[in-house]
């Protein structure tokens, strides 16, 4: 699907082969240097489409001079390593975010197993782990091949032209190290990305490893929504669903939902102290595996702020945690 945004800038907009993950959008942003805000998974039937989408804008992949990818997922930053190959764009990515798409097998080895580590301790029974494994295995599949770190360049520290746009990159960290959201102050044109979504929230990241210490991107994904917040924009591009225009109204309702959530957890950790996935289950009902996964990440960024505050206690049993509400 093409959509004529302006006469230089369009969305692009594909199926992500993962169950529960909406189609994602790719920005492409004509003019004299034809470039792209992230580039969809690696996966064939993409590729093609999004070569034949370029040609029917008049544009060829080898006339791309930068692809700007707003985080590292492989839902938008997939086919990043093939698109390198097929051009001479410049890759601009934040460097809090080269970690997995330049890892080799091995360091991914150690992220896969620092993660069923962490899904273990949210009380996830180990039999369950290989399907965890398995879900990890398709994701990755769909980041495509590794990216050598010379061929990603950091984004400017100020603007920068991309299509006929005016850019600067505003580091979001939270839903991932280095989310940023694209700002052209002369349009008032916002690419927010997976930072605000309309009607989806944001999960946040786990960090793997740590990062500034913490485990979860709740605390920073919290604080960044203030980073755009304020911006007069009049239109928000984000990285799924349609571009939408109330950037502080939106901001308003995810931290409105995160507080009620907030809430929530306390409520159910004064009855019995409980594990992650007990919590999950409590604050959001049945959910598929996927969705599971992304409601028990927002629980544990949730305990990690109440710990931090000193609300709740851990402690631990065969590396199950158990959280509990201090009185
Ligand atoms: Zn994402």
């Amino acid at each position: 699907m093409i959509e004529a945004l302006s006469h230089s800038i369009y969305r692009l907009s594909y199926d992500v082969p993962l169950s529960g993950v909406p189609p994602v959008n790719v920005y492409a942003l004509l003019g004299e240097r034809p470039a792209l805000v992230d580039c969809g998974p690696a996966h064939e039937e993409t590729f093609r489409q999004l070569q034949s989408d370029l040609e029917s804008l008049g544009t060829r992949l080898s006339d791309l001079t930068a692809i700007l990818l707003t985080h590292h997922h492989v839902d938008h930053a997939g086919l990043a390593s093939r698109l390198a190959a097929e051009s001479e764009a410049t890759i601009y990515l934040h460097p809090d975010d080269w970690e997995i798409v330049t890892w080799t097998s091995q360091e991914r080895a150690e992220f896969a197993r620092e993660l069923k580590e962490i899904v273990g301790f949210w009380g996830v029974p180990r039999m369950a782990l290989d399907t965890v494994g398995e879900m990890l295995g398709k994701v990755l599949r769909l980041g495509g091949d590794r990216l050598v770190p010379e061929k990603l360049t950091p984004y400017p520290d100020g603007p920068f032209t991309a299509g006929e746009l005016e850019f600067v990159a505003i580091h979001c960290p939270g839903h991932t190290k280095g989310q940023v959201c694209l700002w052209s102050r002369e349009d008032g044109i916002l690419f927010t990305s997976d930072h605000v979504l309309e009607d989806i929230t944001s999960n946040p990241s786990l960090y793997i490893p740590r990062y500034r210490g913490r485990r979860c991107g709740l605390t920073d994904y919290l604080e960044s929504l203030g980073r755009v917040a304020g911006l007069s924009a009049h239109w928000i591009f984000p990285g799924h669903g349609k571009p939408f225009r109330d950037v502080r109204g939106r901001v308003e309702a995810i931290r409105k939902a995160a507080a009620e959530r907030k809430g929530k957890i306390l409520s159910v950790l004064d009855g019995a102290p409980s594990t992650i996935l007990g919590l999950t289950g409590q604050v959001w009902g049945e959910l598929t595996p996927m969705n599971t996964f992304l409601g028990a990440r927002e629980v544990h960024g949730h305990l990690e702020i109440m710990l931090e505050e000193g609300a709740v206690r851990l402690f631990e049993e065969e590396g199950v945690g158990l959280f509990e509400r201090r009185q």
